[in-house]
């Protein structure tokens, strides 16, 4: 007997990076600290309410938690949006399924630049939409007037644009942003009515570690109805576990994102989890300034060495407005990402050839992550 599976997803692999039993986790992106015994408090309080009350579907609309992290975003990048241009699912992977749901399809085409998140072409693959990739410049930007380009002749329903990018670390200046928003105002979607624009998103899923002076894409949302910013909670707020991802744009955008969405999509406990950890808004993004400082120190780290495996020439390291960075190349990349692994140390072997991709963890978790690149690399 054969099941009838779909074409499209004979034969493959489910997403997803090795979950390993070592002692140093820098693969994933997740934030090295565990929420303290203040948010721990809040959540398990919050969480006990809401369990009370678990006989009854939530809140399908969850207009409390939209007003909160509409109240959030107002404080991190002094945008303040209405709790209807707030949108939330289960993890910003869900949120952008959504976007894919609501603006993709049949006959339709996603486009993105190259390298990005991994994940992007499996949303366009799961919602039958073609999947298309402009090139970034060789130091990782978007050339405006490549992004122009590739609009132009791929007439893309749907462009997605990480700031900061994975695995990059690449976050883009508002010119682009705003070049991109433009083009797509101006094209004609494939397989879309005549007369409608494409969609824009920028998944800032790791915007809080942004850099001084770079700005958010928040900031253009007023001008551009065709325009969605991604986040989610598990990076800057440490709450992976909790999937809780969220975007802001204009209500229209936002009311067809509620068409495609499954009732109750987002369960009473997981909207109680992610209140509870916005009252720490202030106590966990001073850990994201920790981070961003180890990110930086790291950079700076890996830009002094010279590995003899690389015949004493200076590593590349791509400059990261998030809380990860690229580092390379390695005529064997897989070499060195098994020998760190051999000392207990886990990264992970993504990006262009020869790169690898190391997230920021606490002060000794880098040491650890040093000390092994020394030993494997010769450095
Ligand atoms: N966007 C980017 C660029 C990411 O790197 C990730 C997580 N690795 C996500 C979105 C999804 O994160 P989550 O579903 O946990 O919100």
């Amino acid at each position: 007997m054969h099941l009838p599976v779909r074409a499209e997803h004979a034969g493959i692999e489910p997403y997803g990076a090795p979950q390993l039993d070592v002692p140093v986790l820098l693969n994933v992106n997740e934030n090295p600290y565990a929420p303290s015994p203040e948010v721990v408090a809040t959540i398990a309080a919050d969480v006990a309410a809401a369990a009370a009350t678990l006989n009854r579907y939530p809140d399908r609309d969850f207009p409390g938690l939209r007003q909160d992290l509409a109240d959030y975003l107002a404080g991190e990048s002094g945008v303040r949006v209405a709790p209807e241009q707030v949108w939330a699912a289960n993890g910003s992977n869900e949120v952008m399924l959504h976007l894919l749901q609501a603006f993709g399809g049949p006959g339709r085409t996603a486009l993105s630049f190259a390298p990005t998140y991994s994940m992007y072409p499996e949303y366009a693959r799961d919602t039958s939409t073609a999947w298309v990739t402009g090139r970034r410049e060789t130091d990782f930007t978007l050339d405006p007037d490549a992004a122009r380009a590739a609009i132009a002749e791929h007439a893309p329903s749907v462009i997605l644009l990480a700031s900061p990018n994975n695995p990059t670390g690449t976050a883009l200046t508002r010119d682009v942003v705003e070049a991109v928003c433009e083009a797509a105002l101006a094209v004609t979607p494939r397989g879309a009515e005549p007369g409608t624009s494409a969609v824009v998103v920028v998944d800032e899923a790791y915007g809080e570690f942004r850099r001084a002076g770079v700005p958010s894409a928040l900031e253009l949302l007023e001008r551009y109805p065709n325009l969605a910013v991604s986040r989610t909670m598990s990076k800057a707020f440490a709450l992976a576990g909790a999937r809780v991802g969220y975007l802001a744009a204009s209500t229209t955008l936002v009311d067809a994102l509620r068409v495609v969405r499954l009732p109750y999509h987002l369960s009473a406990a997981t909207q109680a989890v992610a209140r509870a950890a916005l009252k720490h808004s202030a106590s966990l993004l001073a850990q994201v300034d920790a981070l961003r400082a180890e990110r930086d120190a790291t950079v700076a780290w890996l830009r002094a060495q010279r590995p003899a495996a690389l015949g004493g020439e200076p590593l590349q390291v791509a400059d990261s407005d998030a809380n990860f960075v690229l580092f390379g190349t390695f005529p064997d990349r897989h070499a060195v990402w098994q020998g760190l692994l051999d000392r207990g140390v886990l990264i992970r072997e993504t990006g262009p050839d020869g790169w690898l991709r190391v997230s920021i963890g606490t002060p000794q978790e880098m040491t650890a992550f040093k000390d092994a690149l020394v030993e494997v690399a010769g450095l």
